[in-house]
C-alpha cells in the first residue's frame, strides 16, 4: 500500500489517503491538547506509545470478536486502518466517578459506580462537544436506533474485556472514550484506545497513569504513558 496525500490533521493524529480506497494510513503525533484545545503541549514519544498501545488493544478486542477498524501496525508511529464513515458521537464509558461526572453529580473522584455509565457527546469542537442523548442522535440523523443499539452493546463488551485485562496489570479502568464508524453498513470501533482517551489509575496507590497528568500538570507524564503500556503489554502478550 502507498501513503498518499494528508486528508486531515487532528489534535493527536494525521490521516493520509492510500492507493486503496478501503484504507487510511494513520500517523500518531506527540502533540497534546486539553480543555477543548485551550491547553497545548507535547508529550515526548506519546505518538509511539499510543500507536503501539492502540494496535495492541484493538488486536485484543478483535481476537475477542469486537469489530474494529484496525488492520496492521507499520512502524513506531504509523498504522493502517479500515476507512470508516464516522458517526459524529463520542461514547464515554465510566466505571468510577472522575472528571466531568464528578462535577455533574457532586461526588468525589474515586466513587465506584454500581454499573457502567454510558454517555453520548456530539463531536463538534465549536460547540465544545455537548452531551446529547440517543433521541438527539436519531432525530439529527447522526445514527439510527439500530446503530446506537450496536454501539451500546459493543461499548459494554469492550468494557468487560478491557476492565479485566487492565485489572491483571494492576490498573483500574476508570473511564474512557470510544468512537464508532460504519464500514459497508456495519458498525465498527474506530479511533484509538490509549492514555489520551482513557483514565487509568494504579489499583494500589490510585496514582493517575494517563492524560490527567498533562491536564492537571502533575508531572511524570511521559513516564506514566510508558508505565501503562509496559504493564499492559506483559498481560496482553500472555493472555
Ligand atoms: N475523553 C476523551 N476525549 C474527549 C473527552 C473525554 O478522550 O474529548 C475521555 C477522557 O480522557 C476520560 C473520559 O473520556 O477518560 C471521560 O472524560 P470526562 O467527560 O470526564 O471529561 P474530561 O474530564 O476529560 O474533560
Amino acid at each position: 500500500m502507498k501513503k498518499l496525500s494528508m486528508l486531515y490533521e487532528g489534535k493527536a493524529k494525521k490521516i493520509f489517503d492510500t492507493d486503496d480506497k478501503s484504507y487510511f494510513w494513520v500517523e500518531y503525533k506527540d502533540d497534546a491538547t486539553a480543555f477543548n484545545g485551550l491547553k497545548k503541549g507535547t508529550i515526548l514519544n506519546k505518538g509511539i506509545i499510543n500507536n503501539k498501545m492502540s494496535a495492541m488493544m484493538f488486536t485484543y478486542l478483535q481476537q475477542n470478536n469486537v469489530d474494529t477498524h484496525f488492520v496492521e501496525i507499520l512502524n513506531d508511529r504509523e498504522q493502517i486502518v479500515k476507512r470508516l464513515k464516522m458517526i459524529p458521537l463520542e461514547i464515554v464509558v465510566r466505571n468510577i466517578v472522575a472528571g466531568s461526572l464528578a462535577k455533574r453529580v457532586g461526588e468525589d473522584e474515586g466513587y465506584k459506580l454500581t454499573s457502567p455509565v454510558l454517555e453520548f457527546y456530539f463531536k463538534n469542537d465549536d460547540l465544545g462537544d455537548p452531551m446529547v442523548n440517543e433521541t438527539h442522535a436519531q432525530a439529527m440523523g447522526w445514527a439510527t436506533m439500530e446503530q446506537l443499539e450496536s454501539m451500546k452493546q459493543m461499548a459494554l463488551k469492550v468494557n468487560e474485556l478491557l476492565t479485566q485485562v487492565v485489572a491483571k496489570a494492576g490498573i483500574q479502568l476508570v473511564d474512557y472514550k470510544l468512537e464508532f464508524g460504519l464500514s459497508e453498513g456495519t458498525v465498527m470501533l474506530g479511533d484509538e484506545i490509549s492514555p489520551d482517551t482513557c483514565r487509568f489509575w494504579d489499583t494500589e496507590t490510585k496514582e493517575k497513569l494517563d492524560k490527567d497528568r498533562f491536564r492537571r500538570d502533575l508531572g511524570k507524564v511521559e513516564e506514566a504513558y510508558v508505565e501503562v503500556y509496559t504493564r499492559l503489554k506483559e498481560v496482553v502478550e500472555n493472555a
